[in-house]
């Protein structure tokens, strides 16, 4: 059975709004296990009962039945979730104050308070207004390659829109020749006290100057070209080395390569590369892969071929009784791997039998079946 929520809160039942926050507030302040004398038990019950009395919807349902029916209502063992808590208008957000209290979810059995952290979030430097981005966004591209460009490396200029820093001013804002001067908003000290009417009152905080970013001084006169934000929108050519023996499909990072933000560090390019298919040859591993056709003849008398691989021509010796399908391994013509060596090429004997006879070349081979051919 829940408790009776006004008199948790310590008001009767024509209380205002008002009343009720400061009712709560007050408990809040008072039973906040953190605390000296703090009450944990004292505190969810005074949370559970603001989370109701809050809500006009919720309020009007427990004034009417003595529970609450919304949505994210309280249930009625007073165990488990309080979740639903809406958000207190005043730029006070209640429900992640209760989400940090260890109210929110099913469970509720987690509870954790952390004053400090708790009101650092809430009123400190970590304000959604004065929060700038620390790092910039990551960019992907996709980068065709040739099957040679993936086998030896290759190098490759690509032309990326993006925010980079401002090469003028490089990325200060100011205009370099014009130096610098104190900033006026916190008088060169780098950092702005605010007072702010909170949930818990006024409260005090020091965060850093967001008009200097924390460093006391200004550029003297902006810088023409970035009008001052030390990034711009522009083309930027990037050289992209390729490894030799990439794979299709796999991804080259560039660190710092992404998109660049005023006075932080710029986030990643990501490079997908895609291999296109080889006519003769394929890849595996270090080594690489091709079939060659050769005339029954040459199978059994052996013989030369003329080659074209990724290196130039070569000449290929076929040595004599060689079998459909077998393999000849040439060392070092493969894949660079590490230590400047190569894996092998290896060539796949495919013999072509013909596929119908001319009437001599039938009866020679009616006279080698003779030898036992
Ligand atoms: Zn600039
Ligand atoms: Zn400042």
């Amino acid at each position: 059975m829940a408790h009776d929520y006004y008199e948790t809160l310590g008001i009767n039942k024509t209380a205002s709004k008002d009343d009720i926050k400061k009712a709560f507030r007050n408990l809040a302040h008072k039973f906040h296990p953190d605390k000296k004398g703090g009450d944990e038990k004292r505190f969810k019950e005074a949370s559970e009962a603001y989370s109701v009395l809050s809500d006009d919807k919720k309020r009007a349902e427990y004034d009417a039945y003595g529970r609450v029916f919304s949505e994210g209502a309280a249930p009625s063992g007073g165990q488990g979730g309080f979740g639903g808590f809406s958000a207190e208008g005043g730029g006070f957000d209640f429900s992640d104050f209760v989400r940090r209290a260890g109210f929110g979810g099913g469970s509720g059995a987690q509870v954790e308070f952390d004053l400090g952290d708790m009101f650092g979030d809430m009123f400190g430097g970590r304000s959604t207004s004065s929060r700038r981005p620390t790092r910039g966004r990551d960019i992907s591209i996709d980068v065709e390659l040739a099957f040679p460009e993936a086998v030896f490396g290759a190098e490759r200029r690509v032309l990326i829109g993006k925010t980079a820093l401002c090469n003028t001013c490089r990325g200060s804002g100011g205009k370099p020749e014009a130096g610098q001067k104190t900033c006026d908003t916190c008088n060169g000290k780098g950092q702005v006290r605010e007072t702010r009417r909170s949930f818990f009152g006024s409260m005090q905080t020091v965060r850093p100057c967001t008009a200097c970013r924390g460093k006391g001084q200004v550029p003297s006169e902006k810088c023409t070209v970035c009008h001052g934000h030390g990034v711009m929108k522009k083309q930027e050519e990037i050289s992209v080395r390729i490894p030799a023996g990439i794979e299709d499909g796999e991804v080259i990072r560039m660190a710092g390569a992404g998109e660049a933000v005023a006075s932080g560090t710029a986030g990643d390019l990501y490079i997908k590369v895609h291999v296109g298919k080889h006519s003769l040859f394929r890849k595996e591993g270090a080594n690489l892969i091709t079939e060659l056709p050769i005339k029954l003849s040459t199978a059994l008398l052996g013989g030369e071929y003329a080659l074209k691989t990724l290196d130039g021509d070569m000449t290929v010796k076929i040595p004599e009784g060689i079998t459909h399908g077998e393999i000849l391994r040439v060392r070092g013509k493969g894949v660079p791997v590490s230590g400047g060596k190569r894996g092998d090429l290896l060539i796949k004997i495919k013999i072509d039998l013909p596929n119908k006879l001319s009437k001599s070349a039938k009866h020679l081979v009616e006279e080698l079946k003779k030898e036992g051919i």
